[in-house]
């Protein structure tokens, strides 16, 4: 028996990141944009301050609790959530857009986010980023320095909860060492395009006496 597939909705493949915070999500995402310069990167409106060196418009769309409001009233949110204390929302556009073109999108979300997308994306990918180990996830918290000791203990608990509902996900990938967590994520895009059901167009086009390539 096949495995059941969504049937894409847009030719652009979806992907959705998951991790406990400190387990090097947002390192991966940007090593992944390296390799695969044409993934688009579907940027989150968040009200937590900023951090130094993170940008406004290039790691979050930083707003005030006001405007966040004003927006998720204006159903400008696919989703939304509270996380440690701070607002975080997935703009409908320009991610639409992107798969719409054919684009392949990445994004990054907490799990009660990416449980919210999975109902309105069934055809996205999944995937769960994990550290080697707990006390690897606390060494890479402290080391990042940007949380109180109190906002630290609660991102470690909350990894644990995280972790438990990993079974949601399409695919684990640790990230011990980060080229080889990009290597899998890229093994799993290369499958997941290589799906039938997003094939359908090209054995179609074989059907029909077409050549492809
Ligand atoms: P951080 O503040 O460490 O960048 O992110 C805190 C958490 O919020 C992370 O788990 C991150 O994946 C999650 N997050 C970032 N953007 C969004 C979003 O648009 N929606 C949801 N639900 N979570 C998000």
């Amino acid at each position: 028996m096949t495995k059941e597939q969504s049937e894409p909705r847009w030719p652009g493949l979806m992907i959705v990141l998951s991790a406990p915070s400190g387990a090097g999500k947002g390192a991966i995402r940007r090593r992944l944009q390296e390799r695969l310069p044409h993934l688009r990167y579907a940027v989150s409106v968040t009200t937590r301050p900023m951090r130094p060196g993170e940008i406004d418009g290039v790691n979050y769309h930083f707003v005030t609790p006001e405007e966040f409001h004003a927006r998720v009233e204006a159903g400008y949110f696919v989703e939304w959530a509270k996380v440690y204390g701070n607002y975080y929302g997935t703009p409908r556009e320009p991610m639409e857009t992107w798969l719409r073109e054919g684009h392949d999108v990445i994004c990054e979300k907490d799990v009660q986010g990416a449980l919210k997308l999975m109902d309105i994306y069934p055809e996205a990918v999944y995937i769960f980023t994990m550290p080697p180990s707990l006390e690897e996830l606390r060494r890479r918290i402290e080391r990042r320095g940007t949380e109180s000791p109190e906002a630290r203990a609660q991102r470690l608990a909350s990894a644990d909860c995280e972790m438990a509902c990993v079974d949601r996900y399409d695919y684990v990938v640790v990230n011990d060492d980060l080229e080889r967590a990009v290597d899998d994520i890229i093994a799993i895009i290369r499958a997941e395009k290589l799906r039938s059901c997003r094939q359908r167009h090209l054995v179609d086009q074989v059907r029909s006496g077409g050549r492809i390539g």
